[in-house]
């Protein structure tokens, strides 16, 4: 178990673009502990993805699992996980739909953000193969979330209306006490 310390907003390495990850690098040791490490601090603070500059590696790659409880969509199927290594995405329904967003990298807020329900997904999975996927919902949001940490954006930059950015407390009480969201 290597649970590394999560970079924060105000740190440099959330704004860069990543770097690629090269093909010879995908099988090496140092990337397997990558990804183990990316796994363990996932799972230790409670997100349903991370990306790698989130504890401090600028590459792109990330993760995403989650379960099928999700509040939000009651025929969410669960994510079992997944690595995508350099992912291009493409949109597929400019229809956008909002959904209260966290980000392990801005504790103890959570913020509204319209994204497209419907992607195609392009990226290397941790055996070096090429994968195509086209994913609509939740999984489309929490793809492009975890996207934009590889090219320097946060959540927050895509807030369209400041005055829906919320403490998770002030959240509960006072917006959508039901709705927990979630973090990534
Ligand atoms: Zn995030």
């Amino acid at each position: 178990m290597a649970v590394q310390e999560i970079c924060r907003m105000g740190n440099p390495i959330l704004r860069k673009v990543a770097d690629k990850v090269l093909p010879s690098e995908i099988k090496t040791p140092e990337f397997s502990k990558l990804l183990e490490d990316m796994k363990d601090s996932m799972i230790h603070y409670g997100g349903v993805g991370i990306a790698a500059p989130q504890i401090g590696v600028s590459k792109q790659v990330c993760l995403i699992q989650f379960d099928d409880d999700n509040e939000r969509y009651d025929d969410l199927e669960e994510q079992p996980l997944t690595v995508y290594i350099n992912p291009v995405i493409k949109i597929l329904d400019e229809t956008t739909e909002g959904f209260w967003e966290g980000c392990l990298s801005v504790p103890g807020l959570r913020g509204y953000v319209e994204r497209s329900q419907k992607i195609s997904v392009d990226y290397t999975n941790e055996k070096g193969e090429q994968v195509h996927e086209e994913v609509e919902g939740f999984l489309a949001v929490v793809i492009q979330h975890e996207l934009d940490h590889l090219f320097g954006k946060l959540y927050v930059d895509r807030i369209t209306d400041p005055k829906l950015l919320s403490f998770n407390e002030e959240f509960d009480e006072y917006i959508v006490p039901s709705l927990s969201g979630d973090n990534f």
